[in-house]
Formats: structure tokens, sequence, C-alpha cells
């Protein structure tokens, strides 16, 4: 695409400058401000998330996502009494893939059709919770598969320039496929709530975050633990798990789960789907070693 995309963008979207009161390039990986230097992006020195008086990457940030699934994403977001909408752009100036970001404080020009006449502060609350829907999965509360790909690549990043060891934990319920059987899917569900409980408790006290990478298998994402606490953050879990009551309806139940630990390398793990097939690899292991047990 050309250099002059920006321009051509503005100048593209002029009658519609009503719509938009900023409108700047951003750079979602490195969370940077751009500008355009000839053909060529330039970082600025301020951070992209300043704008929200953030002072770190911002949940469910719309333009990673933008980059990512190399589509156009729109978000309405509730910062402090305002409403924002965000549009994000994906483009490729200069060799260098950024994002154009239209951002509109439409708090009060925003109109929302509401047929059942709800008050201002609940339609903020919906649009607090619709944001929330989008990254959390609804049955355990852990964060979806979308946030996983985004914010693992975001923390990929992060720790690659902070130099902060990056390790993950990926947890699987044993023969869980017996507990659905033996109960039915409702229990099973159930059984699944409270594993996740459990991880996202164990992980409270650590920087970092819980997901649902799919069924009954999470990733805890631990962003400044070294491998020696992240095998014992995982010994920890997998020993409540094993000490833990669960419960099925009526029935009472013990469950094992396994788990596999494994801790990005600077410099040469730099894709956030390596990370993951290697972290699923010492899973495996620990499946085929007798299951209940850690490795890495
Ligand atoms: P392993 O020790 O090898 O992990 O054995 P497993 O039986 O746990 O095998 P696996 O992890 O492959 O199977 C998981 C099963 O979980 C398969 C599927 O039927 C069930 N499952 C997946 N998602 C859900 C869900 O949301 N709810 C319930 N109740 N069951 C699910
Ligand atoms: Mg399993
Ligand atoms: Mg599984």
């Amino acid at each position: 695409m050309q250099a002059d995309y920006i321009e051509k963008i503005v100048k593209s979207i002029e009658p519609f400058q009503k719509m938009y009161n900023v409108i700047r390039l951003v750079d979602p990986k490195v969370n940077k401000v751009l500008y355009l230097k000839g053909n060529e992006p330039v970082e600025m020195e301020s951070k992209c998330f300043e704008f929200w008086n953030k002072n770190e990457h911002c949940q469910n940030c719309v333009s990673i996502r933008a980059h990512l699934e190399k589509d156009t994403f729109v978000k309405i977001e509730y910062v402090k009494d305002n409403i924002y909408m965000i549009t994000a752009l994906p483009v490729n100036i200069g060799g260098r893939e950024v994002v154009v970001e239209l951002l509109k404080n439409v708090t009060s020009s925003i109109i929302i059709e509401d047929e059942n006449f709800r008050s201002t502060p609940e339609v903020y609350t919906m649009i607090e919770a619709i944001n929330a829907f989008a990254l959390k999965d609804n049955l355990t509360n852990a964060y979806n598969r979308r946030y996983i790909n985004e914010t693992l690549t975001l923390d990929l990043i992060s720790a690659t320039l902070t130099e902060k060891p990056l390790c993950l934990i990926m947890a699987d319920i044993d023969r869980f496929k017996e507990i659905n059987d033996k109960y039915g899917h409702v229990a099973g569900d159930n059984v699944i709530k409270s594993f996740a409980d459990i991880l996202i408790d164990s992980i409270s006290g650590h920087e970092g975050w819980v997901g649902r990478f799919g069924g009954e298998e999470f990733l805890c994402c631990l962003t400044n633990s070294t491998l020696e606490d992240a095998v014992q953050i995982a010994e920890k879990i997998r020993k409540r798990v094993e000490e833990t009551t669960f419960y099925a309806g009526e029935n009472k139940m013990s469950i094992t789960a396994s788990f596999g630990v494994y801790c990005a390398k600077p410099k040469v793990d730099t894709q956030a789907s390596n990370l993951l097939d290697l972290v699923d690899k010492n899973l495996y292991n620990a499946k085929v070693k007798g299951r209940n047990r850690v490795e890495y």
C-alpha cells in the first residue's frame, strides 16, 4: 500500500470529519503511536494507551484484533463518564503493518435506541458487560480463546522488551470424559467451573491471567515468574486439585489434572503460536507419563 495512504484516508473521510475527533496511526504490537516521516512510519515517545490515561495495554484492544485478523473492527468503550467509538483499520505503510485508529467521543451525540427504556447508567453497565463478554468465557469467567491469542502476542513482545520472564502453564483435567459419561454434561460443566476457580484463585497473587483454551483445558500465563516459580505454582495447583472435593449435584468426587509448563526463551521464542505448541508438548508428556503430574 502507498505511503500516502493515511493522507488518502484522512481526505476520503473529510466529509465525515464530524464522526471522528482523533485520527492516529498506531502499532498495537508495541503500543506505540506513529507519525509519518516521508514514506516511513516512525515511532513517537508516547504509548497508545496514554490517551486513555492508562499505564498498560488496554484489555480488549480493538487495534491488536484488527492487526491479527486483518480486518476492520469497531468498539464502543465507556471511560470516565464518556462513551467513545473506536474504529481500527489495519494498513501496511512502508512495509510495516500498522493500524489507523479513528476515535470519537460520542457521549453527547449518541442516541441509544432502547425499546426497554433503560436508564443511562444501565446502558453504560451494558456497554461494560458487552466488552467483558467479548473477553471472557461465560461458563468459567476465565478469559476466552480470542483474549488468549491477542494478549499472549502482546505479553510476549512486552517480555522481550522488558526482559521479564514469560511462563505458561497448560492444565487439563485427567480422564474428564469419564466424569461426563458417569454424571452427565451439566455435572461436567460444574467441575470445569470449580477447576477454573482454583486456577484463577491460585494465579491471583501473581502477575498474569488464566484463559480457557478449550473444553477442560486452561492456559495460565505468568508475566513475571521464573521457570522455578511457575513449576512450583503448577505443583501447588496440582496438589490443591487432588485434595479438593468436587460436586456434581448430590455426588461428590475427586479429580486430578496434568500440567505442562514452558518458559519463553528470549530472542528464540517469538511467536505466540509456537509457545502454545511447546507448552502443549509438555502437557502431553505429563499425560503419557501417567497423569496427575507437572512436566516442564
Ligand atoms: P485425558 O486425561 O487424556 O485428558 O482424558 P480426557 O477424558 O480428559 O480427554 P480429553 O481431554 O481429550 O477430553 C475432554 C472431554 O471434555 C471431551 C469432551 O466431551 C468434554 N468437553 C469438552 N468441552 C466440554 C464442556 O464445555 N462441558 C463438558 N461437560 N464437557 C466438555
Ligand atoms: Mg482431559
Ligand atoms: Mg482436554
